[in-house]
């Protein structure tokens, strides 16, 4: 069985990864960096930089911790330093346990030429390979609207952000989903002024209510201006700074601006029209319940399969790819069940979530049991002097069976597992309660709330 992989983010090196452990004999290429824009620009980078500037809103806060106030100074030479050293380190790792493997990895632009064949352009020329199995992992790009003159100097895309070439006086964020809220918290925390232009009337327009509220207060409270109910439709450059102008008559100024407005697949050049592998209105790849495509031995995985873009997804897709090119079938026999996708967002407080929504539930009618409980009332959080917060969990009131929860304050992302492993697993309430939990941890707020 011949596996030729394009595209080696996530969902491509765990593919790869995975396939070859079960005896496949793997191809992959790459046009840029193994590992992905996961690691080269999007996930790791902007955590990296958030992670300093939570260093600075904790030395913001050393006094609560009984300790002399510190005045931090960023250093953006070491900043970048840092970034550029978790990437390749982890991109030495990825290669590293890929050629460990056995996987080939070809460095270069790929296409397909038949519903079999595939070219790749390598700085040493062209290489033609005969596939049995092939695995689309190319991802994708921001969307930059033609009205936005991106420069990299003072437009910025996320992708020129880590670091800037200098900190922004002042930036104003375009877009208020999960990707603009966390420049929005990097940035404020670096020290930047920022406003955030947001297009409805709250952040996060597809988060539940009381959590976006929760944000915002900690925005406002931190002096981001929030610009409600407008939308960007040009971005003016000047010599020191820009003017973002909107469709109701405001303009946002600052020194620079940076656009986070969604992504657009990497699905045009990939010769799909040789392969007979349909693309939708959007140019994202469908796929089935096997993440295969309209082409069977053709497979779709990560951003561009449309799903959820996630980079935990698109790693798990990559790994159920690998079993059924490897062995016909998943091994678990478990599908993947995108609404049981835990996800995060890296902004203080920091808010993760998994499974069913309160407002979901209400919104579909359906009875549900939701228990909530402030981080106030838990000891580690008094301990960490950081009480912001609360833990949702929201249940059958039948059987006690976990359907979801939210989580807003301190380490969200990591609390969030439990709750994630409970609506995977199909665990009760009473399972987390009778859970014996270190004492005292932030955990604790999470049997308090299955209670
Ligand atoms: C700012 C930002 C922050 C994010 N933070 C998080 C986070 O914290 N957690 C999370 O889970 N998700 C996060 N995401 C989403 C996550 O980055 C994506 O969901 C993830 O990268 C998708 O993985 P992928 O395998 O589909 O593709 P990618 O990571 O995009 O990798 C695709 C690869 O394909 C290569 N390629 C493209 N075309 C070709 C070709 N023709 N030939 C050869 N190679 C090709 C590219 O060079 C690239 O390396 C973030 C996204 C953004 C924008």
């Amino acid at each position: 069985m011949r596996f030729a992989i394009l595209g080696g983010g996530p969902a491509g090196t765990q593919a790869a990864t995975y396939a070859a452990r079960l005896g496949v004999q793997v191809t992959l290429v790459e046009r840029d960096v193994v590992g992905g824009a996961a690691d080269l620009w999007d996930c790791i980078p902007s955590k990296a930089m958030i992670a300093t500037g939570g260093a600075v809103s904790f030395l913001g806060r050393t006094e609560g911790m009984g300790l002399a106030a510190v005045e931090p100074a960023l250093d953006l030479e070491r900043l970048r330093q840092r970034v550029a050293s978790i990437t390749s380190r982890l991109r030495e790792s990825a290669e590293a346990i890929l050629t460990s493997q056995d996987v080939e990895i070809i460095r270069g632009e790929g296409r397909m030429t038949g519903p079999h064949g595939v070219v790749v352009d390598t700085a040493e020329g062209r290489r033609e390979l005969e596939a049995d199995a092939v695995l689309l992992s190319t991802g994708s790009r921001p969307r930059i609207p033609e009205w936005a003159p991106i420069d990299g100097d003072r437009v910025l895309t996320t992708r020129d952000a880590y670091p800037p070439k200098e900190l922004p006086e002042h930036v104003v964020v375009i877009g208020s989903g999960v990707t603009g809220v966390e420049f929005v918290h990097m940035f404020r925390s670096l020290g930047s002024g920022v406003t955030l232009i947001v297009s409805r009337q709250q952040v996060l327009p597809r988060k539940d209510p009381e959590v976006a509220a929760v944000l915002e207060e900690d925005f406002l409270r931190r002096g981001v201006k929030l610009m409600k109910g407008a939308r960007a439709t040009a971005v003016d450059r000047g010599e020191t700074g820009v003017s973002v102008r909107c469709d109701d008559g405001r303009v946002a100024a600052g020194s620079h601006a940076l656009l986070a407005i969604g992504s657009l697949p990497n699905s045009e050049r990939l010769g799909l029209e040789s392969a007979g592998v349909e693309v939708d209105a959007g140019g994202y790849v469908p796929i089935n319940r096997h993440c295969q495509t309209n082409v069977p031995h053709i497979y779709a995985a990560g951003d561009l399969s449309g799903k959820l873009p996630l980079s935990s997804v698109a790693s798990m897709q990559g790994r159920k790819v690998a079993e059924h090119v490897a062995i016909g079938h998943t091994v678990s026999h478990r599908h993947l069940n995108y609404d049981k996708a835990a996800s995060a967002i890296f902004t203080e407080p920091e808010i993760a979530d998994v499974g069913l929504a309160e407002a979901d539930a209400f919104a579909e009618g359906r009875k549900v049991r939701v228990t909530k409980v402030p981080f106030a009332a838990t000891a580690k959080a008094l301990i960490n002097d950081d009480a912001r917060g609360f833990v949702k969990i929201v249940s059958d009131p039948a059987t006690g069976v976990v359907l979801g929860g939210s989580i807003v304050g301190q380490h969200a992302a990591e609390l969030i597992s439990m709750v994630a492993l409970a609506v995977t697993a199909g665990l009760r309430v009473q399972d987390i309660v009778e859970s014996m939990l270190v004492h005292p941890t932030l955990s604790e707020a999470l049997a308090e709330a299955a209670e």
